[in-house]
């Protein structure tokens, strides 16, 4: 049988994005669950649009979430040719020179001015998507010559007439469409560099992919990039066009809303735990067959069915992520967490241990967990003694015993028995007096991790009482 082989072709545009991270997370997942072979490409064509590291960021990102490509530019298979297209000139214009002396291509003159033209003409006749018409095509060889020193031109495809295109979308079902409908496109602009739509499919083929799962703003390409297959007479893989994913409003997520994060290096550097974040992509567009939600990589690998990729948009639902990262937060190793979080000098490493046992079981990335150690670096006021009888209780049983956890807890339980409180007002303003916060994880490690100093102190407590 013939290897699998999926892969992830982004343009180095800019950092990962969720929508591109998921992409890559599909066809990662297919090609794992298939013994199969997951490659990183470049489309870097469109040289304005590139940015500096762009190439290094979408791997690293990529990385971080643990996927990690078998072929890269960086760890190619020389087999398959180059892994980036501005790499691959040469290869495209071959490809393109056998096009044109197959009459599958044509060299076309006109300048943007005259296109222009064309658009207008056909509008005026009532012609709604623009067609192109083929004039080149009869020019005389004496002309072209003439035309070919002095002017710009591009390389069309010739589209055979009336011709539908079709395939079985492995998300979606059959899609068909008529070559009528699409007009001879360009497949090399006057600046030489091929379209997407042209090197793409010779990409592919290089690299012997066989399935694409992509955005389901390809579906439009598909079959353009299906009629150079067929001109060439190769092959193409299997397709399947993944819905879009949308904000809570139901909105397509826009990288220029600033209102969620959205790139992966956000979530990378507050802190996250990628295995959450690699959980929680997989199921924006796809659920296992049990339902189960909180799944390891290599359970998701074993489980992953393309049949279950959703036919409608996935919502970016930010608390169901945070959620997801909470748990896997409380699965971290305390010693893995010490190493990740700022601690002032005067921590020990009891009360370090003791710090990320507490909050880990509260906190979804580190950032949290960095922002809860500021109040422990801080110094406590004094509370106005309103003579509430749960503080009053509270104190009492907390200065006859030593400062240890068990008694703390000890103490608030006595507190509750004595004053005869709902377990939550007995939190609410035990915390509050002690902590002066609202919120928080346990009550009485939070309590101690404070010291007795700052506590005695704020509750008003002399040491030899
Ligand atoms: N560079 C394209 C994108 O990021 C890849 C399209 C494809 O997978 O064919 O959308």
């Amino acid at each position: 049988m013939k290897e699998i082989r999926t892969r992830y072709a982004p343009s180095p545009t800019g950092y990962l994005h969720i929508g591109g991270a998921r992409t890559a997370l599909f066809n990662y997942l297919f090609a794992k669950h298939n013994n199969g072979k997951f490659i990183f490409r470049l489309e870097d064509t469109d040289v304005s649009r590139n940015v500096p590291g762009g190439e290094e960021s979408q791997l690293n990102n990529l990385a971080w979430l643990k996927i990690i490509p078998d072929e890269s530019p960086i760890n190619p298979n020389e087999k398959y040719g180059k892994y980036r297209q501005t790499e691959k000139l040469a290869r495209y214009n071959e490809i393109i020179e056998k096009m044109i002396q197959d009459k599958t291509a044509y060299i076309a003159f006109d300048s943007s001015s005259e296109l222009e033209q064309q658009r207008k003409e056909q509008e005026a006749k009532g012609i709604m998507s623009f067609r192109y018409d083929r004039n080149w095509l009869k020019i005389s060889d004496e002309e072209k010559e003439k035309r070919l020193k002095n002017k710009e031109y591009s390389i069309r495809v010739s589209l055979p007439k009336n011709k539908v295109y079709s395939w079985n979308d492995l998300v979606r079902g059959n899609i068909s469409v008529n070559t009528d409908e699409i007009g001879d496109w360009v497949i090399q602009k006057s600046d030489g560099y091929p379209t997407y739509n042209f090197a793409v499919v010779v990409d592919d083929h290089d690299m012997e992919i066989t399935h694409v799962f992509r955005g389901e703003e390809h579906i439009t390409n598909t079959p353009k990039q299906l009629a150079i297959y067929d001109l060439l007479n190769w092959e193409h893989p299997s397709f399947g066009h993944l819905t879009i994913i949308t904000n809570m409003e139901g909105k397509k997520l826009s990288k220029r809303d600033a209102s969620l994060s959205q790139f992966i290096e956000d979530y990378k550097n507050d802190g996250y735990v990628p295995d959450a974040i690699f959980n929680f992509l997989a199921l924006l567009g796809w659920t296992s067959e049990d339902a189960k939600e909180l799944m390891s990589i290599e359970e998701l690998i074993e489980k992953f069915d393309y049949r279950r990729l959703s036919k409608s948009p996935s919502k970016f639902d930010i608390n169901k992520m945070n959620w997801f990262s909470k748990q896997y937060m409380k699965k971290e190793k305390n010693e893995d967490l010490i190493q990740k979080i700022n601690f002032s000098k005067n921590h020990d490493i009891v009360w370090k241990n003791l710090f990320v046992e507490t909050y880990k079981q509260n906190c979804c990335n580190i950032k949290e967990m960095n922002e809860s150690l500021i109040i422990y670096n801080q110094e406590l006021e004094p509370i106005k003694n309103e003579n509430n009888k749960i503080i009053n209780e509270f104190i009492n049983q907390l200065k006859s015993k030593d400062f240890t956890i068990e008694n703390i807890q000890e103490a608030i339980n006595k507190t509750k028995e004595i004053t005869n409180t709902s377990g939550k007002e007995l939190f609410m303003t035990i915390r509050k007096a002690t902590t002066n916060l609202e919120h928080g994880p346990e009550l009485a490690k939070t309590i101690f991790l404070f010291g007795k100093e700052k506590i005695y102190y704020r509750l008003g407590i002399k040491h030899e009482d």
